[in-house]
């Protein structure tokens, strides 16, 4: 026995020996000539991960949940209208954040494995006046991949910002944030950027700056305020120290790494592989007789998937996994987090690591009672690695 398991959930993912290695180097001053020219690659190298040219790029301490509140805190202003595009437990949170900061928002909620098209979200904006839009590129409680680059086209075409939360997607989903009409993209380090916990990352467009610069009310969030962490940002990328608040130095480190391997792999290779795993995976499940949450197979993620319990199984089913060596997530849906689980596939993740998914997944069934021969899953998931 190893004694290790494999971590199969959206986040934290497993990280490289190599970005894990840089966490363990000695912590250097944050003004060490060293780090300020780590940190001035890792905003540099962000603009590409994020395919965010000319944006700004803002690195934080702190959890995604962070990068949400400094794009909300520093976009919006008080008695401004949004529109979430809502599909599930992110939308929720991200209109609570702006409740709380007097932006009202408004719900474009869909069923539950379902989200608004651009063509229902134009609808939406046609007679109404809102000043952004704002919307979860890949669900992490329902799976479901939302059409970025529709819905923010149409955004532009009402002359909205458009905000993007990225958490689950960033660096393994296609954003081309630029070309995409994306104002704000934003995510944390542990999903499929590969770094550990703690970093919460954004990038910010021209006009997205803009609107920044013309707010009239003061930003009601003192950490984040753009103002205090501009000046941080322009000269890390000059390569110089700067201080506001200490930067998480080793984050920062194991940040340049896993960014230097997402960049060395290719933006379109890592995209590729992405979806490469993810369908053989789901070839995997579909021959298992599991159904996915999303209810069409063109809003299934490329970085996770949710797959609804089969007639006879409960939640136990996660812990079986987990007695199988892979940890898999629960449900995060309130309405149906007892009905399903999720299981992510991002970040440095191998087609072995599918299969050692799978195969403990068909274990657990086996010993949960379920129905159907062992191996069909991995046969169906063989064959689809081995077609592309
Ligand atoms: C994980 C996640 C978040 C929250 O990130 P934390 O790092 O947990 O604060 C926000 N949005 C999405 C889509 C996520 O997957």
């Amino acid at each position: 026995m190893k004694g290790r398991k494999l971590l199969m959930i959206p986040g934290p993912i497993e990280f490289t020996p190599k970005v894990l290695a840089a966490m363990s180097e000695p912590t250097t001053s944050h003004v060490a000539d060293e780090f300020c020219q780590c940190f001035g690659e890792c905003l540099d190298m962000m603009l590409d991960v994020f395919m965010a040219k000319d944006h700004e790029p803002f690195v934080l301490a702190g959890s995604g949940t962070l990068a949400m509140d400094a794009a909300v805190a520093n976009l919006l202003e008080p008695g401004e209208r949004v529109l979430v595009v809502n599909s599930g437990y992110f939308g929720d949170r991200i209109g609570n954040m702006m409740n709380r900061y007097g932006v009202e928002s408004e719900h474009l909620r869909s069923p539950i494995g379902d989200i608004a098209s651009a063509a229902e979200v134009a609808e939406s904006l046609e007679n109404e006046d809102y000043r952004a839009v704002v919307l979860t590129h890949v669900d992490t409680s329902t799976a479901v991949q939302a059409d970025v680059e529709g819905i923010c086209r149409v955004a532009k075409e009402a002359g909205c910002l458009t905000i993007v939360d990225g958490v689950c997607g960033t660096g393994g989903a296609e954003c081309r944030t630029d070309s995409w009409g994306v104002d704000v993209y934003l995510t944390a380090s542990q999903k499929a950027l590969g770094t550990p916990p703690g970093l919460a990352l954004l990038t910010v467009s021209p006009e997205g700056m803009k609107a920044f610069y013309r707010r009239k009310a003061p930003v009601q969030n003192y950490y984040a305020d753009f103002d205090n962490w501009l000046p941080v940002m322009h000269a890390y990328r000059k390569r110089e120290g700067a201080y506001f608040g200490t930067p998480a130095v080793n984050l920062i480190y194991a940040l340049n790494v896993s960014l230097k391997q997402i960049l060395k792999e290719g933006m379109q290779e890592r995209f590729d592989r992405h979806l490469h795993l993810a369908g053989a995976f789901r070839a995997g499940t579909d021959a298992l007789g599991l159904k996915t949450v999303p209810v069409s197979k063109d809003l299934l993620a490329p970085t996770l998937t949710a797959l609804y319990y089969p007639e006879g199984i409960d939640s136990q089913l996660v812990s079986r996994i987990e007695d199988e060596g892979v940890l898999v997530a629960g449900g995060l849906h309130s309405e149906i987090k007892q009905r399903y689980f999720r299981v992510g596939h991002m970040g440095a993740h191998t087609e072995s690591d599918i299969i050692a998914t799978l195969a403990a997944i068909e274990r657990a069934l086996s010993k949960s009672g379920y129905d159907f021969s062992a191996g069909e899953g991995l046969a169906a998931a063989e064959r689809e690695l081995l077609t592309d």
